[in-house]
């Protein structure tokens, strides 16, 4: 087809055409990649679970008693005791009522926004929102406004324009983002919400497990997961599984049991991944130094290399170098890839012109000795 390899074509010459790259393993903060290793700073199994030994023995363990497949959907025979008994776990974790496992944050978010909203109400998100946010929002046909990015200022201003025009409000914000490594400023979304009579979500995907007393998240590190109407978040980044969550009262459930489309038409996860989340929502509450040292170790690095004069951003263990032209990134991303560094250059229209970056996500296993070495690498080839 033309069109198809005219794209090709295009996103070939402006070096923009994305690849799939293997590898022969992932483990400890490494990846192997053709006969090379890594360190990996691309990965979000931040606590380093996905290889824990408990997580796998879990993960075998129901493989024996219970199969490989789920076989069916949640409504049809695919629902078992383990599916709610994570539910359970998640519940009381989150403070909430109640809890629904979905099959990936991506189906979760596009399945729980579409269920949610109607014609008639309207959803103001945070100008980065993930893109499972966005397409949920689209697919629900629902009206919608961009804030700037974490600014409560602007999503004041277009609340104080366009609330009353509207039956129900939510507000969608993520908790980390995932480009910024920075927080949503939740209290003062949470005042809004309430000045305002909106409902509030959060996708907790890059804080839960990493932020928080009990590895909880970020509603739970600011006390307010009950004023939070609706948590999201997921088992495939710091909990080293796969999966989703969503916490929310009872009849919210319910209402998506039989409303939401990608719950219901989506074979039910398999008992060996329950298993493994069962198994890390234990360990996150067992070994909380795992996102204690994680955190500790992030802020150093970053601060280290704001010291030295690089523009950093984030307050999280994801820590983005602002580098500028889309060109430099690429050229210090294979650079610091020559030096044994996985970590891969964003650029527009993922983040705004003029903005383009590394970004890195540091793990449980990058130790202080390693950073210190990644710092080192980074000042001797920024200006190559
Ligand atoms: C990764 C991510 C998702 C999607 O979760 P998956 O389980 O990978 O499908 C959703 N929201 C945010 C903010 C994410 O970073």
């Amino acid at each position: 087809m033309e069109r198809i390899n005219d794209f090709l074509h295009q996103r070939k010459r402006h070096n923009l055409l994305r690849e799939l790259q293997a590898a022969v393993f992932r483990r400890n903060g490494t990846i192997r990649i053709k006969d090379k290793d890594y360190i990996d700073l691309s990965c979000n199994d931040y606590l380093g679970l996905a290889n824990h030994p408990t997580l796998k023995e879990a993960a075998k363990k129901a493989i024996d008693t219970l199969g490989t497949g789920a076989g069916a959907s949640r409504l049809l025979s695919g629902d078992l005791e383990i599916h709610h008994q994570l539910e359970k776990e998640i519940a009381f974790l989150k403070a909430k009522e109640s809890a629904l496992v979905f099959n990936s944050g991506y189906q979760a978010n596009v399945g729980i926004i579409n269920a949610l909203c109607s014609g008639g109400d309207v959803v103001f998100f945070d100008k980065l929102a993930h893109a499972s946010i966005i397409d949920g929002i689209l697919l629900s046909n629902v009206k919608y406004f961009r804030f700037h990015h974490n600014d409560c200022k602007h999503l004041e201003f277009l609340l104080n324009k366009q609330r009353k025009n509207f039956k129900n409000a939510f507000i969608v914000t993520e908790t980390v983002f995932s480009m910024d490594g920075d927080t949503a400023a939740l209290k003062e979304l949470v005042e809004l919400k309430k000045r305002y009579n909106c409902k509030i979500m959060v996708d907790e995907a890059h804080a839960t497990g990493v932020f928080g007393k009990n590895g909880a998240g970020l509603t739970e590190e600011k006390g307010l997961n009950h004023e939070i109407d609706f948590i999201m978040g997921t088992f495939s980044k710091a909990l080293g599984s796969f999966g989703a969550y969503f916490a929310c009262s009872e009849n919210v459930k319910k209402f998506l049991v039989n409303m939401c489309r990608s719950f219901i038409y989506s074979t039910a996860l398999p008992p060996s991944v329950i298993a493994a989340n069962l198994s890390s929502l234990q360990l996150i509450k067992d070994e909380p130094f795992r996102r204690q040292m994680l955190l500790s170790n992030a802020d150093k690095f970053r601060n280290t290399l704001k010291e030295k004069g690089f523009s950093v951003r984030g307050s999280s263990q994801i820590v983005p170098l602002i580098v500028g032209e889309s060109e430099k990134a690429v050229k210090l991303a294979n650079a610091l890839r020559e030096n044994g560094w996985w970590v891969l250059p964003i650029r527009p229209p993922t983040v705004p012109a003029k903005e383009a970056r590394l970004r890195f996500s540091l793990s449980y296993s990058h130790t202080p000795k390693i950073l210190e070495k990644l710092i080192y690498d980074i000042c001797s080839n920024y200006n190559i």
